[in-house]
């Protein structure tokens, strides 16, 4: 039922993908003489069409869902523009693709290396032969191998002090809504796609499985950021992680504190939380940010920038100042 669903929506952008390719890319890479690049265009343009897909599903789904049944009532949604911004760069940039296909022949060396060497390959179907036939199986055992990763890769991001000075443009919303979850710092967005698509790569994921993975992952992040009610129960929520649990990881003082401690740390599947013990199933609305940003006493007012270029300045910023404060104190 859903690898047909998957196969419906694959072959559904492959012929919008080609539609799009021949009357409109192909003839402009003529006109500019990049013809040389149309091979990269044409797999690019599959990730724009996905992203554009997305972005659609958000407007009709879950933009009216916040308007209905806010978590959090605002004056107004002025900080929440920014973001926007984000979301079309994150979900039309072709960062996740140009690795996965950048690494795919760096990766083939590898193997065929490893294979000389006799070390043995991590490849799923190394692990289990015959398991890839099933499109459904893969897919899932693909899903759970990366959140795991993902979970983990999250806690370094809070863990590492300069990292944490670029995931802190993430958590530095205060008007956490559907287009938060693509709020990220540029660097950030880099090494996460290179880390992906590597271990993507290694444990032998196929190009077309490698988009659906991507997407199902960006449209349920989205999801988890809504500035809305939505009741998971308590079954569903211990399955995959709900707006209310990720809303707790950027509650001030509860989800995180600098790099000292944090809770509900899962990406796709709160499973990880639960099994390192770092789930907080309390769902009370709390303020989101970090804590600098509170009007004193309780922060020092700091900013973390408004606009793009800003934030992704401020960062740099931060970073330097941590760096020159270790050298001072070593
Ligand atoms: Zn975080
Ligand atoms: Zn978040």
């Amino acid at each position: 039922m859903i690898s047909t669903l998957i196969n419906a929506f694959e072959d559904g952008i492959a012929a919008l993908q080609t539609w799009l390719y021949v009357d409109a890319v192909q003839p402009l890479l003529y006109h500019l003489g990049l013809m040389g690049y149309d091979e990269d265009a044409y797999d690019a343009l599959y990730w724009v069409i996905v992203g554009v897909v997305q972005i659609a599903v958000m407007y009709a789904v879950l933009r009216p869902w916040e308007a209905l049944m806010p978590a959090e009532k605002w004056s107004d949604r002025r900080a929440t523009r920014v973001d926007v911004v984000y979301t079309w760069i994150a979900k039309l940039g072709v960062f996740n693709i140009a690795f996965f296909f950048l690494l795919q022949p760096w990766f083939d060396h590898l193997q065929s290396l490893m294979a000389i060497y006799g070390i043995p390959a991590i490849e799923l179907e190394t692990l289990w032969p015959g398991v890839t036939d099933k499109p459904l199986v893969s897919f899932l055992i693909y899903l759970v191998a990366l959140d795991a990763a993902g979970y983990w890769y999250h806690r370094w991001q809070h863990r590492f002090g300069i990292w944490w000075e670029l995931h802190a443009v993430h958590h530095s919303q205060r008007q956490m809504s559907l287009w938060t979850d693509d709020r990220n710092h540029v660097v950030d967005t880099l090494i996460q796609s290179a880390f992906f698509a590597g271990l993507s790569l290694l444990i032998g994921v196929e190009p077309g499985q490698y988009v659906a993975l991507i997407a199902i992952g960006n449209l349920m992040q989205s999801l988890q950021h809504v500035n809305a009610r939505i009741p998971f129960g308590r079954v569903l929520e211990r399955i995959v992680v709900s707006p209310s649990f990720h809303r707790r990881h950027h509650a001030i003082g509860y989800g995180h504190e600098g790099t000292r401690y944090g809770c509900n740390f899962g990406v796709l599947l709160p499973w990880w939380d639960m099994l390192f013990r770092t789930a907080s199933w309390d769902a009370t609305v709390e303020p989101t940010g970090i804590r600098d940003q509170l009007p004193r006493p309780d922060g020092s007012h700091r900013t973390y920038g408004e606009g793009w270029w800003a934030q992704q300045g401020h960062a740099f910023v931060r970073i330097a100042h941590r760096l020159r404060v270790t050298r001072t104190s070593a």
